[in-house]
């Protein structure tokens, strides 16, 4: 089995609801996965992109954003073979708004992010960038994988996405001082007390930093936690649906783990991780296709 939950069906900052959430569109990636082998697809669209998020949080960036009904993208994502998802943010003190957010709709799973560490900004656009605020590298960090030990533990996500996303500018920006497992280890001790599945995201392979997310280092300290794993590309368009999964796939094997997160109405089972090339095999065989 192999799976792609971290897709969105647009890319960032162009386009419309109307040109993207489509049957055609939805085709493409499952014509996509279908190819890389992929048996399990879900949509897990920007929270941010729904003008219900601003329920929840409202700064600068969302309110540019939220245009769109995340009731209409649900309606949506269920006349699909899709799972349906969504990658929502983080955001301490809205907690209970997030989860009425969620609890009136019925996810297959929730991805948990950190992209802006509250007003101090961005991890990973420069356009509110966190690095003019918080410019000490170990600083940054700390905070960083604090927010994610956060997120974890606030048991609103089924997920951890891109768990080091913090990590993302690579040498282009000055690397923490002290030994990053320093960092990790309230996020990965939250990590094992909640059970919450580790995303392993390709998505960082497109970035400068080059790197499967999260960092071997902290995928060890998950796996030694008893921790569990889900598998996405992050793909904001069709081609990079499944990409650079061989490498994934050699990380995840490399680490010893057999087996991945499947979900359902956020219930969750393991599946064996399977090859793209025996996936295949599976999927004639199979009538599992969702309905
Ligand atoms: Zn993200
Ligand atoms: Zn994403």
């Amino acid at each position: 089995m192999l799976t792609d939950y971290h897709l969105h069906l647009r890319p960032d900052d162009v386009g419309t609801a109307e040109e993207h959430f489509t049957e055609e569109n939805v085709a493409e990636y499952l014509a996509a996965a279908e190819s890389a082998g992929i048996g399990e697809l879900g949509a897990s669209e920007h929270v941010y992109r729904f003008r219900q998020a601003l329920e929840y949080w409202s700064n600068p960036f969302w309110r540019t954003q939220a245009r769109d009904d995340l009731d209409a993208y649900c309606e949506f994502v269920r006349t699909t073979p899709l799972k349906l998802g969504l990658e929502a943010d983080f955001v301490p003190g809205a907690e209970d708004r997030l989860a009425a957010l969620l609890d009136a709709r019925s996810f297959d799973y929730v991805l948990g992010s950190v992209h802006f560490l509250g007003e101090a900004g961005a991890v990973d656009d420069t356009r509110y960038d966190v690095w003019e605020r918080i410019s000490d590298p170990d600083e940054l960090w700390r905070t960083y994988f604090e927010w994610i030990a956060q997120a974890a533990r606030s048991g609103l996500f089924d997920i951890l996405a891109h768990p080091d996303l913090v990590k993302l500018w690579g040498d282009a920006r000055p690397l923490p001082e002290r030994d990053p497992g320093t960092y990790y280890e309230p996020a990965v001790e939250a990590i094992a007390d909640t059970g919450i599945a580790v995303e392993v995201s390709t998505a960082g392979l497109r970035k400068h930093v080059e790197e499967i997310y999260p960092s071997r280092a902290f995928a060890e300290m998950c796996v030694e936690a008893g921790a569990s794993f889900a598998l996405s590309s992050d793909a904001h368009a069709p081609g990079q649906v499944g990409f650079g999964y061989d490498r994934a796939i050699e990380f995840l094997e490399g680490l010893g783990v057999e087996r991945i997160c499947v979900f359902e109405g956020r219930e969750r089972r393991l599946e064996p991780l399977g090859p793209a090339s025996e996936r295949r095999g599976e999927a004639t065989g199979s009538s599992g296709e969702a309905a």
